[in-house]
């Protein structure tokens, strides 16, 4: 049965339990693991909390707009968690004064607080109660770009965590100012992906292994046309993983398990010792013309485009496919846009 699970993601609670206080709790979403917070009685408190939004940090920005100056680089990087924090002050002030009226199940129900009528549920926004997240993408493309190497080679991992620090120390800075819960967070990046590497072309052309994709890595995560096997992956990715605590998922891209579930299991063991939170990317296709229920492939068609097309009868028509695909952290099923499609199309295959 593990073999065929469309969402087969793992919390290590042993792992979990190091980093979170000895704690253990699911996450919201796909990957947003709220900051601890005590309630007045001094006890953990996970469920009925909520977030501020996100902005999120396009780090291959600010690697490119140093054009390579190590010492220009980490300045950069300052001006721009400057500029992510006015963002999200623009959030939460936008949300300072809402009375718990506008959302009584909400704010006076209890589902994320107990306010009176008319309260404004500005206490609910500060020492911690909500987080407000600082998100981040394109760890792999800034590294590669200020060092000429992979994130995962040794001489280049150091300043990919200096850089995951980076962002750490500034959060910490702002809550002490504000009493608000800023933390961490690898931004899903659905469609920005795309957006991202648009903007980053017309700002800077193309750059090899930087800026000539249509979609940026996501958080700290390996490239994912990168040769690097399913256990070390996990292992490698762990350690960004501590310094992502607003939110993070790892994942290892799988063929299908159902005929190799001792792999599953020896997975399921890897994860437990060395990463708080893992997934496997399994595939569910099916061809509604001819019964195909292997894997639907995307080809380039006449004009250039990506296409998906079943491999069996050669069915192009997007209606009648079923095709299902880990996205970010989300299965998506209703197809994508263009620089998403090229990303899942070059996935290499962890196992
Ligand atoms: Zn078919």
């Amino acid at each position: 049965m593990y073999g065929k699970r469309m969402v087969p993601d793992y919390i290590s609670e042993k792992v979990m339990r190091e980093l979170k206080e000895g704690n253990c709790y699911p996450c919201m979403g796909c990957r947003s693991f709220l900051n601890l917070y005590k309630d007045e009685n001094g006890r953990y408190k996970f469920y009925g909390r909520f977030n501020q939004g996100v902005v999120t940090l396009n780090l291959v920005d600010a690697a490119l707009s140093s054009g390579g100056d190590m010492e220009g680089f980490w300045r950069i990087l300052d001006e721009r968690l400057q500029l992510c924090r006015q963002a999200l002050m623009c959030r939460h002030n936008r949300l300072k004064g809402t009375p718990s009226d506008v959302a009584p199940i909400l704010w006076q129900y209890g589902a994320l607080g107990r306010l009176e009528k008319g309260e404004a549920i500005d206490k609910l926004l500060y020492g911690g109660y909500s987080s407000i997240s600082l998100g981040y993408a394109g760890l792999c493309e800034c590294t590669q770009y200020m060092t000429g190497k992979s994130h995962t080679d040794p001489l280049a991992t150091p300043f990919a965590l200096k850089v995951m620090q980076r962002l750490n120390d500034a959060c910490e800075a702002w809550k002490q100012e504000t009493d608000i819960g800023f933390s961490v967070y690898g931004t899903p990046l659905e469609s920005t992906t795309y957006k991202f590497a648009k903007c980053l072309q017309k700002r800077f052309g193309i750059v090899p292994g930087v800026t000539d994709k249509n979609y940026i890595t996501n958080s700290y995560h390996v490239h994912v046309s990168e040769e690097i096997d399913a256990f070390a992956k996990l292992k490698f990715e762990a350690q960004f993983q501590r310094l992502s605590p607003g939110g993070a998922i790892s994942y290892v891209e799988v063929p299908d398990m159902t005929h190799n579930l001792d792999a599953v299991l020896a997975l399921m063991q890897h994860i437990y010792e060395n990463i708080m939170y893992a997934e496997l990317n399994t595939k569910s296709d099916f061809c509604q013309i001819c019964g195909y229920d292997g894997e639907i492939t995307i080809v380039t068609d006449e004009g250039g485009k990506l296409i998906w097309e079943c491999p069996n009868c050669h069915n192009r028509d997007q209606d009648k496919m079923n095709v299902a695909r880990r996205t970010c952290g989300y299965i998506g099923t209703q197809f994508w846009n263009q620089g998403r499609t090229q990303e899942i199309k070059e996935r290499v295959l962890h196992l």
